[in-house]
């Protein structure tokens, strides 16, 4: 089972193409962005032949969502932070 990552450069885009030239996994827009002219598959078509390529490609985009992720979970708790510091400021006048 491949879960479906999104491209770190287009984060609405769902990654669901392999180029072959940078041997990577790449979004749609991408083709005609960072890829152009490249020779792209679509991914379910390279992903038997690639299959532990592309894991290990799929793993990378994991990884830095799961980063992604965390960072925005540190941010949330900051802001959370501060709006309780500031209610209690409220509170104390
Ligand atoms: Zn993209
Ligand atoms: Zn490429």
């Amino acid at each position: 089972m491949v879960r479906i990552a999104h491209c770190d450069q287009h984060i609405h885009q769902a990654i669901n193409t392999y180029c072959g030239k940078c041997k990577e996994v790449i979004c749609l827009e991408c083709i005609f962005d960072l890829h152009k002219g490249h020779e792209v598959d679509k991914l379910a078509n390279v992903l038997l032949m690639f299959k532990e390529e592309i894991s290990a490609s799929t793993k990378k985009v994991r990884e830095y969502e799961d980063e992604k992720k965390k960072k925005n979970e540190k941010n949330e708790k900051n802001e959370k932070n501060d709006y309780f510091s500031s209610l209690a400021q409220d509170s104390r006048r």
